[in-house]
């Protein structure tokens, strides 16, 4: 397939143009929301590839989340054909991880490393902190693990820190540093901002690598540049052949690097593009820094800079809000979004009572929407500033029947069984990886107790070897009691026998098997009493299924390159290295066959780059959102207007501004005032359906609002009653259907998958039926109430 170039350019305004044309010099595109920065980045892809001729490897385009990194590859190959696969189209974890794994022997690892994720990290740093003895009140592992992280985002490594470490406390947090990150390298492991350091350090270090790639990507492309840190930075500038002010690179002493980087330097740098906006820069926390937006032009003196002001988003009504919030920042450069569309429908302002007035006006309105044919669940996104206040759209969510689907938050993949069972997994593709090996030493329990596991670790040691190494030799020989030294012995026979399921070619579906059958893990939760433990069978059945899904199905992936040292599609290395990359944003349900979709929930945070027709911006309170912290603080202030500005702008047609009078965090009641960015938008651009009650303190729990807001337990009763007979050949259980009461006769009626409701258990899932008629029964897990068994003509159960 060959495009025709004319047609990558028809429709686009005329910057748009400019900057999928553009040639030579960096290009720095810095425009406001919607303004088409993503697009023209695709764009310009697909011009190079089909009108300038350049070869799709030699295309590297960095992108947030993997998500983003696949439709951009989906569509670039929409519009080229296939030969787009062999570009690097990744995040910039993702990319790193595939040149470390190539080069891993320069670098004193095996190509099959493993990934720490944040927990792994906080888990080693853990054990770091008590091998140092230091006092967890005084010295928090947490609070070293954030700092370290700071350190790598600087690309501060543990020597460099440890000679400027002044005081105390930043002595022990050098110690730290140092052991942990031996710890690490004996464990095969790198953690996530390691991934990103070490390959600057990779490329400043071996110059005939800096060389290599420097040849091979001659195109660089980055989306969302306003959110890259100083370590990200720079891996852009050394793939990209640095720039003319660069100053020259020097070792950690001061000297100047191996001359050899001359070399490298003289390979002319690489068309460089990159594209932000300096208004959505949010992740200040992880370090990120606007400086890399603002001073782009100074540190690539040649760069050409184009502005995008046409906005194709979003209403003139919604843009005229956002542009409002934004204004209020200082430091910032002036822009102002237009659009040449309609105003469109009022920015919709809604008070509640409480957080369930909140979320059930919020249920009420989609379901109006729906109803009135203006948008489809899949529509519709609930944006919050933390994690925590999706439970209660949940609550709402369930009872109404609305199907949703919360994005983030305590994922699958941090659950105790499936972490288990996966550091086995681990352990298995990296024998020497420490973190998840201690994890299953005694899991499930085998009698390999603390002492034993800290006589192992005390022989490692002594001897100078790995943990692993240690586990292997020790015996009673070193004093060991027979007892766990037999149990030490049993487990390493367990883990050879394992390692041979692997090595005789099983996926990872077969090697998940295994391990669940022959650790006895999946037996113990059978046959405990504990009804958790049945939650816990449950999610490793879906990972099992998460495993032989990839086994049939690996995906994607890019060409296998000469040297690459990826591990190939459907091995385990490359499973658990998906599993390991998995992002928040990753999750974001895709369009399903029938379209409908579901309503999807998020941090303001996870929403960055997302659009959708219509949008509920919720908890718009001071003390909520803003946040908490940054209410006396300028700077902090700052970025949360900016994330606001972020949420704003992902409005496509409806925009909600939701607040509510009372909120119970944590069980403490609070009255909030209105989020000062409220008080920011213009009067006559918002509608308010409902100011909050005049009375004061409203009740509290669910009380359907109290009847002031227009909607009662009565309204949504009858809501729901009419859509689910509306819906009743929706072949989507779960929702759209009405909750009625289970009377004798439809006892019957109940299966497994069912949603009820139970008077004093609240909300469960049907996992199994048994018996008919008068003694049918169901057991139903009520999640952190526990599983029951009840019998169902006595039970007060509803069906949902
Ligand atoms: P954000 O800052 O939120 O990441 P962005 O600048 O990357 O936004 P895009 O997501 O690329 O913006 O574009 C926003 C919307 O406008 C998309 O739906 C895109 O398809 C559409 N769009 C962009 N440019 C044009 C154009 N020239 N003609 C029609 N639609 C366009
Ligand atoms: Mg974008």
């Amino acid at each position: 397939t060959v495009v025709d170039p004319a047609q990558l350019l028809e429709g686009m305004n005329d910057p748009q143009r400019e900057a999928v044309l553009h040639a030579g010099a960096p290009l720095l595109i810095v425009a406001g929301a919607g303004s088409g920065k993503t697009r023209v980045l695709t764009h310009r892809i697909a011009y190079l590839l089909g009108a300038r001729h350049v070869q799709p490897g030699e295309i590297l385009a960095i992108t947030f989340t993997n998500k983003a990194a696949g439709e951009m590859r989906e569509r670039v190959e929409q519009l080229v054909g296939p030969r787009a696969r062999a570009m690097w189209v990744s995040t910039f974890h993702s990319a790193c991880v595939r040149i470390l794994r190539r080069e891993s022997k320069l670098l004193g690892f095996t190509s099959s490393f493993s990934i720490y994720d944040s927990a792994d990290s906080q888990r080693l740093m853990g054990l770091v902190c008590r091998d140092l003895d230091l006092d967890p009140k005084q010295y928090p592992p947490k609070s070293f693990t954030s700092k370290i992280s700071n350190l790598k985002n600087e690309l501060i490594d543990e020597e460099t820190y440890s000679a400027q470490a002044a005081n105390p406390t930043e002595k022990k947090l050098a110690e730290a540093y140092f052991l942990y990150q031996r710890r690490l390298r004996e464990a095969n492991a790198l953690d996530f901002d390691d991934i990103i350091m070490t390959t600057v350090n990779l490329l400043q270090a071996f110059p005939a690598v800096a060389e290599y790639y420097r040849r091979r990507f001659r195109h660089i492309l980055v989306d969302e540049y306003q959110d890259t840190n100083h370590a990200q930075y720079m891996l852009v500038r050394e793939l990209s052949g640095g720039t003319a002010g660069a100053a020259p690179k020097r070792t950690v002493d001061g000297d100047l690097v191996n001359p050899a980087a001359a070399a490298a330097a003289e390979v002319p740098p690489a068309e460089l593009c990159v594209v932000g906006d300096a208004d959505q820069s949010i992740y200040a926390f992880r370090g990120a820094t606007i400086r890399n937006i603002l001073q782009f032009e100074e540190d690539y003196p040649n760069a050409t800079t184009i502005l995008l002001e046409q906005n194709y988003r979003s209403t003139q009504t919604i843009l005229s809000a956002a542009n409002a919030v934004i204004e209020r920042n200082t430091s910032r450069r002036e822009k102002k979004l237009w659009t040449a569309g309609e105003d469109g429908e009022k920015v919709v302002g809604y008070v509640a009572d409480d957080e369930h007035g909140e979320a059930q006006f919020i249920a009420d309105e989609i379901d109006r929407l729906t109803d009135a044919g203006h948008a489809r669940p899949g529509d519709v996104a609930i944006f919050y500033r933390t994690n925590a206040q999706s439970r209660v759209f949940e609550e709402v969510f369930i009872r109404v029947g609305l199907p949703y689907k919360v994005v983030g938050g305590v994922r699958f993949y941090e659950r105790k069984e499936v972490r288990d069972v996966l550091a086995y997994l681990r352990v298995l593709s990296n024998p020497e990886d420490t973190v998840p090996l201690r994890r299953i030493l005694n899991v499930p329990k085998r009698g390999i107790g603390d002492r034993a596991e800290a006589m192992i670790d005390a022989l490692a040691a002594r001897e100078r070897i790995s943990f692993a190494q240690a586990l292997v030799r020790v015996d009673e020989a070193y004093g060991m009691a027979s007892r766990s030294a037999n149990a030490v012995k049993k487990f390493n026979t367990l883990m050879a026998g394992l390692r041979q399921v692997v090595e005789s070619g099983a996926g990872p579906a077969a090697v998940l098997e295994a391990v669940l059958e022959e650790t006895g893990y999946l037996a113990e939760l059978q046959s405990s009493t504990d009804p958790q433990d049945e939650t816990r069978v449950e999610n490793l059945q879906e990972l099992a299924s998460v495993a032989l899904e990839y086994e049939q199905d690996p995906g994607e992936r890019p060409e296998a390159e000469e040297g690459d040292a990826t591990p190939p599609p459907g091995s385990l290395a490359d499973f658990l290295e998906r599993v390991a990359l998995v992002a928040d944003s990753d999750q974001i349900p895709d369009e399903d066959d029938d379209g409908a979709g579901v309503i999807t929930m998020m941090t303001l945070h996870t929403a960055k780059g997302l659009e959708f027709p219509v949008v509920f911006l919720t908890g718009m309170e001071d003390g909520i959102f803003p946040h908490m912290r940054a209410l006396n603080q300028v700077k902090e202030l700052e970025e949360e207007r900016r994330l606001a500005y972020v949420g704003l702008t992902r409005a496509r047609q409806r925009l909600y501004l939701t607040r509510s009078v009372l909120r119970s965090a944590w069980g403490q009641p609070s009255y909030n005032p209105a989020s000062r960015f409220l008080e920011e938008i213009p009067e006559p651009l918002v509608d308010w359906k409902r100011m909050g009650a005049a009375s004061a303190p409203p009740s509290r729990g669910y009380s359907g609002g109290s009847g002031s807001g227009g909607f009662t337990a009565g309204s949504s009763g009858s809501r729901a009653g009419s859509r689910g007979a509306a819906n009743t050949a929706s072949p989507k259980a779960g929702w759209g259907q009405s909750a009625r009461r289970v009377t004798e006769r439809e006892v019957v009626g109940l299966a497994v998958g069912d949603r009820v409701t139970h008077d004093t258990f609240g909300l469960g899932t049907v996992v199994a039926t048994a018996g008919v008629g008068d003694k049918a029964q169901a057991t139903v897990d009520f999640g952190t109430a526990g599983r029951k068994q009840l019998l169902l003509r006595y039970a007060p159960v509803e069906k949902l």
